[in-house]
């Protein structure tokens, strides 16, 4: 057999490489598999001029060297393999001509590794319904490259993509990027250590390993060059990746021309509506109106029966395991309830990620993240912020999950750091009795006191996630520039499939994640409100009836409660911070329920129905129940506990404060350090409790 030209075909998903293969090799080609995985391996045999034949192989597609997939590990293992039969001669980058800069990527790392490159520039037939010219010539010389202008679908440019074939021993090999410009001491020493390796080759290596476990196949010891940790190893890659993007937008820049305005097709049409830059907003808010009135219409319902079937089950075990045994309070105060706690949530976090998946997967979130990215910017924040600071409306552990996607470290740790600012569903039963409770009933203009407030906390939310942005961004040091690509894929009509998957993921993340804290924490909760210290604590109900003489059992059974919370360590607990909030204008009791909502907002009001006995009562009441004996709640002196000043003192105090651990544990998970939450925790409850000492020495 005579020597053969290897060929490979490499790019990202989507950009017609299969289709350039077919058009290469015809029905000259065979499908196998890669040794050891199910990764279809394409290969086919082209004939060139002087019967030269070359060797073609369709490599899978790969959005850049930095392996996150088995099928991105195939193509960097061969390409780092010159021992691998299939090792290129030349290898053939196809991008499609709507994408350029984001293939480019690719491209500039491939030749970066000195392999003759040809970059394809596919679906060359889109360029005048989208409005692109491109000065070919001028980015030849730029990229140190040839480019064959190729469409597929109209059969062009493949000819002369075969002659470029044909003399690739004349494209030149020079880098694109300078590695020093990445970090220079450690490339400089990484390259003294192995001089005769090319030193792009030896970080793609050492990074492959902290990207995705050893490669298999590779001549080159790197253990001993380990001088740089994953994390950092990351922060590199990072900095290379904006590095290239510089590059290849000064390129670009000159070279490529995007008139949206000549395009012509229904995309662009619609796109340039949607990021218009007043209807762009205008359309994003109502859409965002529409999904927050569905999610509250919606959710309601299932929530009500939640709530029920929680309060009945909890009832059930009381009754069907009789004797008021400390086990048997223990699974219906602690767990049963903690459980409840926990689904209660379900419904909204589903509709919120529905809608969530249903936007991206439509094509319409990259539209708005674009659209955002202008805005959030001033803040240090990325458009991409925008989707997790949404989602913290539901609950703020799902939306700090949903930064993954955020390039940029610091914007997102910003975003990590801010998100507990936005309004979560926890903190709307807390919003809600308190508004009953001190916010008039009257009217507007139509529109309720009540509800007015309601919607200012919201915005108060996400104002102060804004401000704290603004003032991270200017304090933080990492000093990282961005250079922001979203791709802007086509619209096209949600998989159910998809949508599906995504919502069930997530719940299930809430559930497990934040489930487990939940519940851990309301079973402690129950049993520092359940047992206490000393005399008074144990011998309760003499006290109390040393105290008053004539009342129903019922009462007195409330009032037996009552005292024991404020005997237990709860309660001593609520007791030794009573001076620190006197000035915010809170009592012991609700220090007992600040306490208690550290685990958790949602179950201060929970805490203070037991706080304030009224134990006994029927679900059903409850909230009245509370209203009525919270209002009519008053000091020594005979002066009101809660008043509008101390009303909008609590309201404050839990629209800024961290009060979630759950949270500060997802925190620490994704920062992989302590230092974050824990300047969240104190950042906030210092944020707060000023706020909040304002409001109710203004107010009083
Ligand atoms: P691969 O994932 O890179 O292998 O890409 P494919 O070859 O499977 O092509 C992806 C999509 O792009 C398919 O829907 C093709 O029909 C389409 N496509 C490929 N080449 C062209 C082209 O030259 N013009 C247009 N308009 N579409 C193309
Ligand atoms: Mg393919």
């Amino acid at each position: 057999m005579s020597k053969q030209l290897n060929v490979a075909l490499i790019g990202n998903p989507n950009t017609g490489k299969t289709s350039v293969f077919n058009a290469l090799t015809g029905l000259n080609q065979k499908v196998g598999n890669y040794p050891g995985i199910t990764v279809d391996k394409k290969q086919g045999i082209c004939k060139l001029s002087r019967g030269v034949k070359a060797h073609v192989l369709d490599l899978p597609g790969t959005y850049s060297l930095n392996a996150s997939s088995l099928d991105e590990n195939v193509v960097i293992e061969l390409l780092l393999n010159k021992n691998d039969k299939d090792y290129p001669d030349v290898a053939i980058i196809v991008s499609d001509v709507e994408n350029l800069k984001r293939n480019l990527l690719l491209f500039t790392q491939i030749k970066d590794l000195k392999i003759p490159t040809i970059l394809v520039i596919n679906m060359s037939d889109l360029m005048r319904r989208k409005g692109i010219s491109l000065d070919i010539e001028l980015l030849e010389a730029k990229l140190h490259t040839k480019i064959a202008l190729v469409s597929t679908r109209k059969n062009r440019g493949i000819d002369e993509l075969k002659q470029l074939i044909e003399t690739y021993k004349t494209i030149s090999t020079e880098p694109c990027l300078d590695t020093t410009l990445i970090d220079a001491d450690y490339f400089q020493s990484l390259q003294k250590a192995f001089p005769n390796q090319d030193v792009y080759k030896l970080w793609l290596v050492i990074t492959q390993d902290a990207n995705f476990g050893k490669i298999t196949r590779q001549e080159l010891d790197i253990s001993k060059f380990k001088t740089k940790s994953n994390h950092e190893l990351k922060r590199l890659q990072q900095k290379e990746a904006i590095k290239r993007y510089q590059f290849i937008n000064t390129i670009l820049k000159e070279g490529q021309t995007i008139d949206r305005s000549k395009a012509t097709d229904l995309r662009s049409k619609l796109d340039r509506l949607l990021i218009h830059k007043v209807w762009g907003y205008v359309i994003f808010f109502i859409v965002l109106l529409s999904i927050f009135q569905a999610i509250y219409d919606w959710a309601t319902v299932p929530m009500d029966l939640i709530d029920t079937t929680f309060a009945s089950l909890a009832e059930w075990v009381k009754n069907t395991f009789p004797g008021g045994g400390m086990v048997t309070d223990l699974v219906a105060e602690g767990i049963v309830s903690g459980i409840g706690g926990i689904v209660i949530f379900i419904p909204q976090i589903a509709f919120l990620f529905l809608f969530i998946s249903v936007l991206e997967e439509s094509g319409y979130m990259s539209r708005v993240v674009f659209l955002m990215d202008r805005v959030m910017r001033r803040f240090g924040l990325s458009g991409k912020s925008l989707v997790p600071l949404i989602s913290g409306t539901a609950c703020a552990i799902p939306a700090v999950m949903a930064t993954r996607n955020i390039e940029n470290w610091k914007e997102r740790l910003i975003t990590i750091l801010v998100i507990p600012f936005t309004t979560c569903s926890a903190r709307l039963p807390v919003y809600l009795i308190i508004i009953a409770l001190v916010i008039p009933e009257g009217t507007i203009i139509g529109l309720s006191y009540q509800a007015l407030t309601l919607m200012a906390l919201y915005l108060i939310g996400f104002g102060m996630a804004i401000l704290s942005a603004y003032i991270l961004d200017r304090i933080l040091k990492t000093k990282h520039k961005t250079f922001f690509v979203v791709e802007m894929p086509n619209y096209k009509l949600p998989l159910l499939k998809n949508v599906i998957i995504t919502v069930i993921e997530k719940t299930r993340t809430f559930v497990f994640e934040a489930g487990k804290i939940i519940l851990a924490i309301s079973v402690i909760l129950w049993v520092l409100a359940s047992y206490g210290p000393g005399d008074k604590f144990n011998n309760a109900e003499a006290y109390v009836k040393a105290t008053s003489a004539s009342q129903t059992t019922y009462e007195r059974s409330d009032q037996v409660a009552a005292y024991k919370l404020e005997h237990s360590y709860i309660g001593l607990v609520g007791k030794a911070i009573e001076p620190l909030i006197r000035p915010l204008g809170y009592d012991w009791k609700v220090g007992i329920g600040l306490v208690a909502s550290f685990a958790a907002r949602e179950v201060f009001v929970g805490t203070l129905a037991t706080i304030y006995s009224v134990g006994s009562a029927n679900e059903g009441e409850n909230i009245d129940t509370i209203k009525t004996k919270m209002a009519n709640e008053t000091y020594a002196d005979g002066t009101k506990v809660f008043t509008l000043a101390s009303g909008i003192s609590l309201l404050l105090f839990y629209a800024f404060a961290m009060q979630c651990m759950s949270t500060l544990a997802i925190v620490k998970r994704e920062t992989k350090s302590w230092k974050w939450p824990i300047l969240q925790l104190i950042g906030m409850t210092a944020i707060a409790y000023i706020c909040a000492l304002i409001a109710f020495q203004f107010l009083k």
